[in-house]
């Protein structure tokens, strides 16, 4: 009798905790103490990363522009004596101050291919540099390093941005996106700990299943988990919102759902944010330099990383353009040391601003950018995928230079591909 009187008891009592823990949010601090400690044990320089990112914002413009231009003059200085590409260029002993950036020449894709091995620093040992390559889907694909110190200021600056949503570091996320470098399946111990649902409270949902069936379990998983942050391609969150809404399904509401990989038009952002019925944030960035821009929660233009990129937009003749001018966007990368990017034209469109946001952030403004656009493919089997699922596809096939997908019928697809010498030799042994 007693034995059972216990039971019943410890029974009651846990029943108790898990309805408190659930109510109260404890496995969520438990989860942001966790993750803090495990990132200083695991990786110091992300935490630091982290750490300094969050202080940059406390800075004046002023202060910003110091930090900023220090950055700059040192990586120029690393350049001057390290990297052969620009020892070569007489430009460079002109520069004194941040204001001469301009008197450097445009780095390009063409250019980066051209001087590959000109890029790579020579004071800094092999086993630094990470390997690394654009897709291909927009351009020519093209290859690059970046290493350890980079990557992790990289990451810090969209930790900050996904912050802004209300999101905090080790809460809860859902990241519905394609590409296996940036989920657990990444090849490296590292990144795979990086997005261990364990340590950090993610999960992540492939955005190339999205059949009605698979969407069906996105929306118990998302449901399950109460992600307060989702992130996602604006074409993937609209086809699931819309799913959702059309179905009449319930779904949890984050605090605030991040997009980024494309371009987001505002008929997307307004079908996203009533289903889910919270803000959608734009996020700009690219795999060659990482994070560049985030939106705040006033919705209106995006906040430059400019502790980390220096951002410009210019004209035909390569002259900047005014505060409003839609030009060329070009980003000097100031933590790649491996394999600098400075003036390094992107391939997309911009326009910035000199305007203060209403937040009080005093990260310049980048009003809009126009170039990424995805369109979904469709199978037969009703699975749509977003178009970078080619793209993705395309690391697996070596000797691609560019490519194009086009569907005009729902079960044919013309592929056109151009190719390089290496995609010959490649031919010869495998077959996909
Ligand atoms: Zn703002």
């Amino acid at each position: 009798m007693l034995v059972t009187d216990y039971k019943l008891l410890v029974k009651q009592y846990l029943l108790i905790l898990s309805v408190f823990i659930r109510t109260t949010g404890i496995k969520t601090t438990i989860h942001i103490m966790i993750n803090k400690n495990i990132l200083r044990f695991i990786d110091t320089n992300y935490y630091r990363a982290i750490n300094q990112v969050t202080q940059n914002l406390e800075f004046t413009r002023e202060e910003l522009l110091d930090y900023q231009s220090d950055k700059f003059l040192r990586l120029i200085n690393h350049c001057k004596n390290y990297v052969p590409y620009y020892k070569c260029l007489k430009s460079i002993d002109n520069i004194n101050s941040i204001d001469d950036l301009k008197k450097l020449p445009f780095l390009t894709k063409e250019l980066i291919k051209k001087n590959f091995n000109d890029l790579k620093a020579a004071n800094i040992i092999a086993k630094r540099f990470k390997p690394n390559s654009t897709s291909g889907s927009t351009g020519e694909a093209m290859k690059f390093f970046s290493d350890i110190k980079t990557d992790v200021v990289r990451h810090a600056c969209t930790i900050r941005g996904d912050s802004w949503t209300g999101w905090k570091f080790g809460e809860p996320s859902v990241i519905i996106w394609g590409a296996t470098k940036d989920t657990s399946k990444a090849n490296t111990l590292k990144g795979r700990l990086a997005n261990s649902k364990f340590l950090f409270n993610k999960i992540v949902l492939s955005s190339f299943n999205m059949t009605n069936r698979d969407m069906t379990k996105y929306i118990s998983k998302i449901n399950k988990f109460k992600p307060t942050l989702i992130i996602g391609y604006p074409s993937s969150l609209e086809l699931f919102a819309n799913y959702i809404s059309r179905n009449n399904f319930e779904i949890i509401s984050p605090k605030g759902i991040i997009t980024g990989g494309e371009s987001l038009y505002e008929p997307q952002r307004e079908t996203i944010q009533n289903t889910f019925r919270c803000k959608v944030l734009n996020r700009y960035g690219c795999r060659d330099v990482g994070h560049i821009a985030n939106e705040c929660q006033e919705q209106n233009g995006l906040h430059i990383s400019s502790d980390h990129v220096i951002v410009e937009v210019v004209n035909e003749k390569g002259e900047h353009c005014k505060s409003g001018e839609l030009g060329e966007i070009v980003v000097t990368d100031l933590d790649n040391y491996v394999f600098p990017f400075i003036r390094y034209k992107i391939g997309d469109l911009g326009v910035l601003s000199n305007r203060v946001c209403g937040c009080g952030k005093k990260l310049p403004i980048l009003e809009r950018v126009e170039g990424r656009t995805f369109d979904l493919v469709i199978g037969p089997n009703g699975n749509r995928a977003p178009g970078n699922f080619f793209t993705l596809l395309r690391y697996k096939v070596k000797g691609v230079d560019q490519f194009q997908v086009r569907q005009k019928i729902i079960n044919k697809i013309k592929l056109k591909h151009l190719e390089n010498c290496f995609y010959q030799i490649f031919h010869q042994y495998h077959y996909i």
